[in-house]
């Protein structure tokens, strides 16, 4: 027998959890399909789990807006759900005189991104805020700030579950048929089983573009190429050297926001991630990269010692960029982009999709609008 079902969403990641915890709250029947055992096994468990304000990203962009309103939004959630979380703020800083071009690109941008609260800081003035820090100039963000990723996962998935929803674990897709009245979809695993739903959502992350493939009927062209960029981090022994966040100027193709320091929510600093084109997703962190962490953080952390920095984790970028290309914005699919009614695709959903989370499930949504 087909179990019958409203909604389904693939993938429990923090973006899939949004997603079917807005469905959910909409009053909609809603099924979330995981391959894993738990939810955040994937890129939402391996990131900097920084809050972003918004100033990085092409003005007018899915990545721009949706960060700028899912800000906000995280914002009031993080403390209604009892999320840990800290809005620490965070210097963008010039350690080069040629690299002040940069900052000054960033400060315009911010304002048409509705990011209004930087503040340009000379160099004394940065350095009396962050003793240890080598800068000509830096850009103060007040409104980024860190979050407990899997806190907040967990609030996402308590929403969802409160308002009916169902997550499968060990419920991986693997083939799927575009039917008159909805998805039929092939669930394997250790009970392979058959699901058919109205309105289908693929937030499959990494995957996503696997996902779409295995569906009959969605058109291979509309399904764009995924490209992989990995990021290492290393850790911090002793005590956090800075207050806020640091974040080196970003080069003009950046394929990531430099290798920066973030201090999670137990205090324990890390630096990364730096960028690695890969074919295949690996989450090994090669201890002899450290030689490069030193000489690239020592231009803005001079007094880092040596044998102080440790392999910590990886995560890999689904990205929609071309090794060497221009930045992509996310590609939120619906109707419009592949012609069938129902259903949503998320493709090259990198940062900021933590941030963007809450933003993103009402874009869904309202691609979704009429369904
Ligand atoms: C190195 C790095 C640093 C980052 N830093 C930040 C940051 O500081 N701030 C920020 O806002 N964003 C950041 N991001 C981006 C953010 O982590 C992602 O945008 C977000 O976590 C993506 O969530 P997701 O739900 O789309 O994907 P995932 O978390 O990858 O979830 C996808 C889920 O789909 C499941 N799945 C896959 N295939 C199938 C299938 N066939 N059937 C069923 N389930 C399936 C997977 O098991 C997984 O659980 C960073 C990303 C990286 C890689």
């Amino acid at each position: 027998m087909v179990e019958r079902v409203e909604c389904v969403v693939i993938g429990a990641g923090a973006i899939g959890l949004a997603i079917a915890r807005a469905l959910a709250l909409e009053g909609r029947e809603v099924v979330v399909l995981e391959k894993a055992g738990q939810i955040g096994t994937e890129t939402s468990s391996r990131n900097s789990e920084v809050i972003h304000a918004g100033m990085y990203y092409a003005t007018g962009s899915l990545k721009a807006t949706l960060c700028v309103r899912g800000k906000e939004m995280l914002y009031r959630y993080l403390p209604e759900h009892g999320v840990h979380h800290d809005r620490v703020g965070k210097l963008i800083v010039a350690t080069e005189p040629d690299q002040l071009a940069s900052l000054e690109r960033l400060e315009k941008r911010a304002p048409e991104n509705g990011v209004n609260d930087l503040a340009w800081l000379d160099e004394k003035t940065a350095k009396a805020l962050e003793p240890e820090l080598n800068c000509h100039a830096a850009l103060l963000s007040p409104s980024t700030g860190t979050l407990d990723s899997h806190g907040l996962m967990l609030a996402y998935q308590g929403d969802a579950e409160d308002h009916g929803a169902v997550i499968a674990f060990n419920s991986p897709v693997v083939a799927g048929w575009i039917e008159k009245d909805g998805f039929l979809l092939e669930v394997g695993g250790a009970e392979p089983t058959q699901i058919k739903s109205r309105i289908l959502v693929n937030s499959a992350g990494l995957w996503a573009q696997e996902v779409a493939r295995a569906i009959e009927g969605i058109p291979p062209e509309t399904i764009p190429p995924r490209y992989l960029a990995k990021g290492c981090y290393f850790t911090l022994t002793g005590k956090p050297p800075f207050q806020h966040l640091i974040y080196p100027a970003p080069e003009v193709k950046f394929a990531s926001l430099g290798l920066h320091v973030t201090v999670d929510l137990a205090g324990q600093v890390r630096f990364g991630p730096d960028v690695e084109w890969v074919d295949k997703i690996d989450y090994d962190v090669p201890a002899e990269r450290a030689a490069k962490f030193y000489e690239t953080i020592r231009h803005y952390y001079p007094g880092l010692k040596d044998g102080t920095l440790h392999p910590g984790y990886a995560g890999v970028r689904p990205k929609l960029q071309k090794p060497g290309g221009p930045p992509e914005d996310f590609l939120i699919q619906g109707p419009a982009g592949h012609g069938i009614a129902n259903l949503v695709n998320l493709y090259g959903m990198e940062s900021p999709g933590l941030t963007a989370s809450l933003a993103i499930a009402e874009e869904v949504l309202s691609r979704l609008d009429g369904s």
